[in-house]
Protein backbone atom coordinates (compact mmCIF):
# COMPACT_ATOMS: atom_id res chain seq x y z
CA UNK A 1 0.00 0.00 0.00
CA UNK A 2 1.37 3.26 -0.85
CA UNK A 3 1.84 5.95 1.96
CA UNK A 4 0.90 9.48 0.80
CA UNK A 5 3.38 11.41 2.22
CA UNK A 6 2.12 15.15 0.79
CA UNK A 7 -0.24 16.34 3.17
CA UNK A 8 -3.16 18.17 0.61
CA UNK A 9 -3.11 21.99 1.09
CA UNK A 10 -6.18 23.99 2.13
CA UNK A 11 -6.48 27.61 2.36
CA UNK A 12 -7.49 28.79 5.96
CA UNK A 13 -9.02 32.33 7.59
CA UNK A 14 -7.13 33.94 10.65
CA UNK A 15 -9.40 35.79 13.27
CA UNK A 16 -7.70 36.51 16.88
CA UNK A 17 -5.75 33.76 17.63
CA UNK A 18 -7.82 31.05 15.91
CA UNK A 19 -6.71 29.68 12.77
CA UNK A 20 -10.22 28.15 10.49
CA UNK A 21 -10.35 26.11 7.81
CA UNK A 22 -13.27 23.92 5.97
CA UNK A 23 -11.98 20.25 5.48
CA UNK A 24 -11.89 19.45 1.70
CA UNK A 25 -12.70 16.00 2.07
CA UNK A 26 -15.68 16.75 4.75
CA UNK A 27 -16.41 20.08 4.67
CA UNK A 28 -16.38 20.37 8.55
CA UNK A 29 -15.26 23.45 9.93
CA UNK A 30 -12.45 23.35 11.89
CA UNK A 31 -10.51 25.54 13.91
CA UNK A 32 -7.02 25.92 15.82
CA UNK A 33 -6.07 28.26 18.32
CA UNK A 34 -2.50 29.25 19.11
CA UNK A 35 -1.16 31.08 22.42
CA UNK A 36 2.04 31.51 20.38
CA UNK A 37 2.25 34.54 18.16
CA UNK A 38 5.02 32.89 16.34
CA UNK A 39 2.54 29.67 15.71
CA UNK A 40 0.07 31.96 14.42
CA UNK A 41 1.36 33.93 12.52
CA UNK A 42 3.31 31.45 9.64
CA UNK A 43 2.02 31.20 6.39
CA UNK A 44 1.82 27.28 6.85
CA UNK A 45 0.90 24.85 9.79
CA UNK A 46 -0.03 21.59 10.30
CA UNK A 47 -4.31 21.07 10.40
CA UNK A 48 -6.55 17.73 11.08
CA UNK A 49 -10.00 17.47 10.63
CA UNK A 50 -12.08 16.65 13.77
CA UNK A 51 -14.18 14.56 12.08
CA UNK A 52 -12.48 12.63 9.59
CA UNK A 53 -8.63 13.19 10.89
CA UNK A 54 -7.21 14.06 7.41
CA UNK A 55 -3.98 15.79 7.99
CA UNK A 56 -3.57 19.06 5.98
CA UNK A 57 -1.07 21.82 5.23
CA UNK A 58 -3.27 24.92 6.14
CA UNK A 59 -2.08 27.94 4.51
CA UNK A 60 -2.83 31.61 5.60
CA UNK A 61 -1.46 33.87 2.71
CA UNK A 62 -1.33 37.48 2.86
CA UNK A 63 -2.15 39.99 6.01
CA UNK A 64 -0.13 39.54 8.89
ZN1 LIG B 1 -12.74 16.20 7.45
Amino acid sequence: MMKNLVKPTVFGTRSGYIIRFTCPNCLKENSIMYNMPKAYYKESRDGTCRQCKNHYTVLTPGKN
